[in-house]
């Protein structure tokens, strides 16, 4: 996709598989919060820190179109599942970099749980040249690290205030006060194995689909 010069620009990374209301919901809260016109989804294609996907690519980005159909807050990247090699963060966002040039100011949304594993991310320190990072509540996940160094990274990179991140181009940690949705796509996928209906956790179009394609079923 081609970004214009227009504000904050937010990304939102994820494997979504499948994507849910605990993605959704907490990104919507925030996007008021901050003031955000628009947050750019960017499914992953090979998560480096995890498990792989259980549903192909093809098929979560379909499910990421299906979960946004109608609502112009979200829009999608595919760069990250064209490349055929893992999706590291720090890559994208050099590659992000180079089209929207230093000044724009760029933020990257984490959950709360991806915040206090950050550093296991490749070239997680140079994360803030890069972006500001926004960070949803996630129940079961509070804001301190039990590490003093990155508690010191995390007070020396923190603000309060939603407006510096449109005043600077890169190097906040802004965290939100988002509603806590007790949602993960591994209850979901394990729900669907054992036979359960997941209606309120997932748009109702996501979980047409997934019946369609049996995905997630023994
Ligand atoms: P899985 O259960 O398979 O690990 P997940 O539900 O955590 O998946 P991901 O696609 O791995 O979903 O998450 C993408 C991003 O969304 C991460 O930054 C994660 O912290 C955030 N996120 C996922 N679920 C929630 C939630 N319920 N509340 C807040 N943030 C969330």
């Amino acid at each position: 996709m081609t970004f214009k010069q227009e504000g904050l620009q937010a990304l939102f990374g994820g494997t979504f598989d499948p994507i849910h209301y605990g993605h959704l919901r907490p990104v919507e809260a925030l996007a008021k919060q901050v003031g955000l016109q628009k947050v750019i989804l960017l499914p992953n294609h090979v998560p480096p820190h995890r498990p792989q996907p259980k549903a192909n690519p093809s098929q979560r980005l379909e499910m990421v179109k299906l979960a946004i159909q109608g609502n112009p807050l979200f829009t999608i990247d595919t760069r990250e599942l064209e490349k055929n090699s893992p999706s590291y963060t720090i890559e994208t966002l050099a590659s992000l970099r180079q089209e929207m040039g230093a000044e724009q100011p760029l933020a990257f949304i984490i959950g709360q749980d991806s915040l206090l594993s950050i550093h296991t991310w490749n070239g997680w320190e140079q994360l803030l040249d890069y972006c500001h990072l926004l960070v949803c509540s996630r129940p079961g996940y509070d804001a301190d690290f039990q590490d003093l160094k990155m508690q010191d990274w995390l007070n020396q990179h923190k603000t309060d205030d939603p407006n510096k991140l449109s005043q600077v181009p890169h190097g906040h940690i802004f965290l939100a006060n988002t509603p806590l949705v007790n949602i993960s796509a591994t209850e979901i996928r394990q729900a669907l194995a054992s036979g359960k209906t997941c209606y309120d956790l997932i748009p109702a179009p996501v979980i047409d689909y997934i019946y369609q394609h049996h995905l997630y079923q023994n």
